[in-house]
């Protein structure tokens, strides 16, 4: 008896199985992408300008 669930990025349905090292995802390129989510999502709080950009331009001449 197998049990299938989705896959968390492509909905594809799979087969709960330890031969499938990418669990919960389908495979390397599913995993990848929905990491890859997270870290553009962390980015973007990181690239919040702040204050300290305008002080710290490297482009401006004194
Ligand atoms: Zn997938």
């Amino acid at each position: 008896m197998n049990t299938t669930f989705p896959c968390p990025t492509c909905q594809r349905p799979l087969v709960w199985s330890t031969g499938n090292s990418w669990r919960p995802f389908c495979s390397e390129r599913c995993k990848m992408i929905d990491l890859g989510a997270w870290v553009s999502e962390s980015y973007s709080i990181a690239e919040a300008i702040t204050e300290d950009d305008f002080n710290n331009d490297p482009f401006s001449s004194r």
